[in-house]
Parts: structure tokens; C-alpha cells; sequence
């Protein structure tokens, strides 16, 4: 395998998918993995695009046949990320991008611990992190409390990471991110895989 892997976490309302599929318009060779879910669609997203969204007892299928290179529940949904298209852009020589929760990223590492490279991104603090979930408005007000709590308790996770910044301005992070995925690639534990 010739690729490597730069995970990207952070609460929900952090913009850190955005930031990620940003990044693959700058850095050469990038490949932005595409989760498979169980949560329904926001009106703004796409299947096979922002995601695969299927219905639970057909993700727990795939969990038994093996599909799946790391899964977890959060907030109340199962996401996962398929081990098929990885393994094909890891043997393509791609800097796989994957937008996982704090789990996924244990796992991962553990799986390719020489490969992974994270990143934490977050906002300034709780009320930012409020502010941008309520005006997305994809999310009841239920759901945004749940994401708001969980929030504070990903956040306990952020030494588990390699790097970390607040997204408070996008450019900023943009040229955060892109120079953590250049850097990524030098990485001296890929010479040795
Ligand atoms: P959202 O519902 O806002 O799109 O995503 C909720 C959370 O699930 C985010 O923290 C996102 O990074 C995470 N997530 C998305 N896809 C995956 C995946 O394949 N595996 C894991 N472990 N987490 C995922």
C-alpha cells in the first residue's frame, strides 16, 4: 500500500467536512471517502455523494458480511466506512480523506497506525458551535441538543490526535488543513509500512 490515511473529527457544526472536501480541490492525488449511513437525508445532500444512505437492517447486514473497515452509532445512527474503495485508493498510492467520529479514528489507528495522520478541528467555544448548528437548520431541536452534548464529550478526545485547530476563519483552516495533509505524506513511519 502506498497511500495513507488523515482523519478528520470534530463536533458536528465545526465545518469540518467542508473544510475536507475543500481540501481535495488543492491537494494533488487526495480521495475523500464516502460513508455509507442510517440517517436520513438533509434536503441538501445527495446518495452517493455526501453519503450512502441505506436503512438499518441492510448496514447491519453489511456489518456481518465484513463490509465495513470501521463502523460506529452516533448520535443515534450507524455510519461506516466501506473497505473496499480504501483499499483500492491506499494501493493507488491516495491520501485518503475520512471525515469519522473520535471511534472511527480509534480504530482506524489502530488498524494502519503507520499510515494515519488526524485532525481535530473545533469552534471557539459551545455558544459558536450552537450558533452554527441552529443556522444550518437541518437538525430538530432534540437532535441539536444531543450533538451539542456529545460535543463537550468528543472534545475529552482531543489528545488522541495528531493535530488540532479552531475553524474560525475558513481560509485560515483551509491553509491549516492543506498543510497538515502536505506534511501527512512526509510522514517518516510511511517509509517503513
Ligand atoms: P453527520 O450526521 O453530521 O453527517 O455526521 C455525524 C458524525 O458522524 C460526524 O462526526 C461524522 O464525522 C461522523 N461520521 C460520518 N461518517 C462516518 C463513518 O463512516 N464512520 C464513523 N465512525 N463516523 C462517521
Amino acid at each position: 500500500m502506498n497511500g495513507s490515511i488523515l482523519v478528520v473529527s470534530g463536533p458536528s457544526g465545526s465545518g469540518k467536512t467542508s473544510l475536507a472536501k475543500k481540501l481535495l480541490d488543492i491537494v494533488p492525488n487526495a480521495y475523500f471517502s464516502i460513508s455509507t449511513t442510517t440517517r436520513k437525508p438533509r434536503e441538501n445532500e445527495q446518495d452517493g455523494v455526501d453519503y450512502f444512505f441505506i436503512e438499518k437492517e441492510s448496514f447491519l447486514s453489511e456489518i456481518d458480511e465484513g463490509g465495513f473497515l470501521e463502523w460506529a452509532e452516533v448520535h443515534g445512527n450507524f455510519y461506516g466506512t466501506s473497505f473496499k474503495p480504501i483499499e483500492e485508493a491506499l494501493q493507488g498510492g491516495k491520501i485518503v480523506v475520512l471525515d469519522i467520529d473520535i471511534q472511527g479514528h480509534k480504530t482506524i489507528r489502530e488498524k494502519f497506525p503507520k499510515l494515519v495522520t488526524s485532525v481535530f478541528i473545533t469552534t471557539k467555544n459551545k455558544s459558536v458551535l450552537k450558533a452554527r448548528l441552529s443556522s444550518r437548520n437541518t437538525e430538530t431541536s432534540e437532535i441539536l441538543e444531543l450533538r451539542i452534548i456529545n460535543a463537550i464529550s468528543e472534545m475529552r478526545s482531543i489528545n488522541a490526535y495528531d493535530y488540532f485547530f479552531v475553524n474560525d476563519d475558513f481560509e485560515e483552516s483551509l491553509n491549516s488543513l492543506t498543510a497538515i495533509a502536505i506534511a501527512s505524506r512526509h510522514k517518516q513511519s510511511l517509509t517503513d509500512r
